[in-house]
């Protein structure tokens, strides 16, 4: 089985080629970071309009890598959503069209499923289930992943994603865009332990996050303290709340042998580290993907797909894109207290 995949929902166009037994024949990636660095984040319609301009030139580039033509390829994965509407729409669009014009199925992937499921891509013994953490730009949640397509949300965030929160922080200390490989690399010069900063919601009952008071106190930190000490401090934070709120929803998942971690933020030394020792500590087995499939890649996108053409899951070319996409519906729809 061979898939094309496709990526553009946020600031990275992507176009890869993987086979059903776990093979990346091809994966081309163009980033946007110097179109949005002058802002100090994405601008969607800047976005939208370069990946209408990279994504067939991917396309072909990928198709070249793998030597295959269009016409072996089983099935056309694309990004359907969550994420920015216009450049979801581009991916999309151009899924539909050459499915269309090739009269091969569509499978549209939820982007969070594309992170949720990359992990099966790269270590071939991650079985169901396992309890995911998932943590990007837009998303920090706790997932019980049974198989492909059943989530249930156990925890998410009240107020700011993690990389949101490193994002923010990199902005604040002026260390450049995308913030996240900034401040772990100005971390690796500070002391950790130098600037007093808090961690919201650690101990509470439920596994939920929160990072917005976080980045306040850094906000208030920064001139009193070295850039180095409060990249350091910070991320020392999030690594605390990250693996407390993990700890919880461990105990609330006996079931769950393996732990896994994935999404942009997931390609964060210290954040691996103190999760894979987590997991020793509680006796499970410990996953994460290789830095490359962590952050936004069509990979993870064609693997989805791979996944949900092997259940018989195809998609009408009518298909809407969509802004918003929970993987857990069920617990999107009890958002009332705010989560
Ligand atoms: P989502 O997947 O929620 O829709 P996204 O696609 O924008 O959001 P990803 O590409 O999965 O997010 O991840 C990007 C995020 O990961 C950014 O916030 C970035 O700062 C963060 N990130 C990337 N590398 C690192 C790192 N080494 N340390 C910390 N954060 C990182
Ligand atoms: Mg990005
Ligand atoms: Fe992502």
């Amino acid at each position: 089985m061979l898939i094309l995949g496709l990526e553009s929902s946020c600031d990275e166009t992507a176009a890869a080629l993987v086979t059903g037994d776990r093979r990346v024949l091809a994966h081309r990636l163009a980033g946007q970071e110097a179109a949005h660095a002058p802002y100090g984040g994405v601008v969607p319609e800047i976005a939208a309009r370069a990946h209408v301009e990279a994504l067939e030139p991917l396309i072909a580039a990928a198709l070249d890598d793998a030597g295959v033509s269009l016409n072996q390829v089983d099935a056309i994965a694309a990004t359907a959503g969550p994420g920015l509407i216009g450049g979801v729409m581009v991916g999309l669009v151009t899924g539909k069209a050459l499915a269309h014009a090739t009269g091969k199925p569509l499978v549209a992937v939820n982007h969070l499923e594309g992170h949720a499921l990359s992990p099966r891509l790269s270590d071939p013994d991650l079985a169901f289930p396992y309890l995911l953490l998932l943590v990007s730009g837009g998303h920090c949640q706790l997932l019980l992943v049974a198989g492909v397509g059943r989530y249930t949300r156990l925890a998410t965030t009240i107020d700011d994603a993690a990389g949101e929160a490193f994002d923010k922080t990199a902005k604040l200390l002026k260390l450049g865009f995308p913030g996240g490989p900034a401040v772990e690399r100005a971390a690796r010069l500070g002391n950790p332990k130098a600037v007093p900063l808090p961690r919201p919601l650690k101990g509470a009952a439920e596994p939920h996050f929160s990072f917005a008071g976080l980045k306040s106190a850094v906000a208030r930190a920064v001139g009193q303290y070295p850039a180095e000490d409060l990249a350091a401090s910070f991320q020392a934070a999030v690594v605390d709340c990250l693996v407390d709120r993990t700890t919880r929803a461990l105990h609330a998942a006996p079931e769950a042998k393996t732990l896994v971690v994935a999404g942009g933020v997931a390609a964060n030394g210290a954040v691996r580290g103190a999760l894979e020792a987590l997991a020793t500590a509680h006796g499970r087995r410990f996953v994460a993907p290789p830095l490359w499939l962590c952050t936004d890649n069509a990979a993870m996108i064609a693997w989805a797909g791979a996944e949900r053409f092997a259940a018989g899951l195809t998609d009408p070319l009518d298909l809407p894109a969509r802004p918003r996409w929970p993987l857990d519906p069920a617990a999107e729809a009890v958002r009332g207290a705010g989560v």
